[in-house]
């Protein structure tokens, strides 16, 4: 420690405090929006599956020709084939959002077999 340094003044020792309650408040604020994002994820899940309980299109809303369509993913998964957090697993969907799905994944998997991806 210098002793012979200037004191700080009272604006320096203002500024530093300012400082430190806004990387506190800028850590708060990543929290929170972490936590905002969690629980957007936590009602989204729940909201497919009351869709899907339903018996109402996932994607569009639609109620018409809704039923359960085979997903034409293959995201890595090693829990159970029938959990609610299986990426892969059936979804609840009409026949428009079916056919939009398939087209979809059609090009990705052409795109992925033609090793473009
Ligand atoms: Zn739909």
């Amino acid at each position: 420690m210098d002793l012979f340094a200037p004191l700080p003044t009272d604006d320096e020792i203002l500024a530093a405090a300012l400082d430190e309650i806004q990387v506190e408040d800028r850590a708060n604020e990543f929290t929170r929006r972490y936590q905002l994002r969690e629980e957007q994820l936590r009602q989204h899940r729940l909201n497919l599956l009351s869709k899907r309980d339903a018996g109402i299109c996932e994607s569009c809303d639609a109620t018409e020709g809704v039923k359960l369509r085979p997903a034409r993913t293959a995201y890595h998964w090693e829990g159970d084939e029938n959990s609610d957090d299986n990426p892969n697993r059936d979804w609840m969907g009409c026949e428009t959002c079916d056919q939009l799905d398939e087209e979809y994944w059609d090009e990705m998997w052409s795109e992925y077999n033609s090793g473009r991806l």
